[in-house]
């Protein structure tokens, strides 16, 4: 069965799914994105990504053609669509087909993407060893310029970064800002533990709010710990007892090597295993359910045809 993508309201096959060469998203990374899970049949937090998505979407000027609602129809009926259980979805939105200039009031309508894939995951070594981090040249973009804090397509800050730390053999990198406060990796947030207490940068600085640091924020105070969001340096991650990344596609990952110096114990500390258990426990439950009564979106076709004939 080939893989099946929703653009613009209609379910196309893998080799059919294709968008405009003057799509902004193409030419100008113009657009903003979601990258969400599905797990054992539930979308999780999908409300939270989608509530990021028009943030982010506000943020750059850009208004998504559709409700919540449909979004979320077209999010569960992709995962319907290619029989997934268990995935990692893509959900697009572009400024649309253009001109060649910038303009992106000349752009009639935002298209709206989502894809549905198997999960890459890191190896379950990563989980139960920790990875090692290198800080690397590339900074994470001011805050002054477009603010980091927008899921936007553009996403070449951190691919530098990503490149950087694969030429020097590491999975992840670790970010700075200008003054050398620690921001983010390149596709996680990240936290370190100090006497039980947990720290992680907070977004003004330009870390992406991201749903599992949300999760984790949520989970660990339940735990009884407390957690601070404050600006630190390497300084602070050298003299941590532990340390760990989350993200969507990453879930928790303990991190036990920072720039070729042990973290704490150079392995997995006691708080980082208790939160990577609660997190696996919390995305067994809940979540939006593919078996969920959701009506089809009347006007889904019509939205870009009517846009488009203008
Ligand atoms: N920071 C960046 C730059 C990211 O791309 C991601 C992945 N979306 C994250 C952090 C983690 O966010 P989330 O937990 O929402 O996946």
């Amino acid at each position: 069965m080939s893989q099946i993508v929703f653009i613009d309201g209609k379910f196309y096959p893998r080799e059919r799914a294709k968008i405009s060469v003057l799509d902004h998203g193409l030419l100008y990374g113009d657009g903003v994105f979601e990258g969400i899970r599905l797990y054992n049949g539930s979308v999780f937090r999908l409300k939270e990504h989608l509530l990021r998505l028009f943030s982010s979407a506000k943020y750059i000027a850009l208004k998504i053609p559709l409700t919540i609602e449909e979004l979320t129809w077209a999010v569960v009926e992709t995962c319907r669509r290619n029989k997934l259980r268990n995935a990692y979805i893509r959900l697009v939105v572009t400024r649309g087909e253009g001109d060649l200039g910038l303009a992106p009031w000349l752009c009639k309508i935002p298209s709206v993407i989502v894809i549905a894939d198997k999960i890459q995951l890191y190896s379950e070594e990563a989980y139960t060893k920790g990875l090692k981090l290198l800080t690397v040249p590339t900074q994470r973009m001011s805050i002054a310029a477009v603010n980091p804090r927008v899921k936007s397509c553009n996403y070449l800050n951190n691919i530098l970064a990503k490149l950087e730390g694969h030429n020097a053999g590491v999975t992840e990198a670790l970010m700075l800002d200008s003054k050398g406060f620690v921001v983010e990796c390149t596709a996680d947030n990240i936290f370190i533990v100090k006497n039980k207490v947990l720290c992680t940068p907070p977004t003004y600085l330009g870390a992406l709010q991201g749903i599992t640091r949300d999760c984790i924020i949520e989970l660990a105070t339940e735990m009884g710990y407390k957690v601070n969001e404050e600006a630190f340096t390497r300084f602070e991650i050298f003299d941590a007892d532990e340390c760990f990344m989350t993200g969507t596609g990453a879930e928790v990952v303990p991190v036990v090597n920072l720039d070729a110096r042990p973290i704490g114990n150079g392995r997995p500390g006691s708080v980082t295993k208790r939160l990577i258990k609660g997190f696996r426990d919390l995305v067994s439950r809940g979540g939006v359910s593919l078996g969920a009564n959701l009506p089809r979106p009347r006007r889904l076709g019509d939205v870009w045809a009517k846009a488009r004939r203008q």
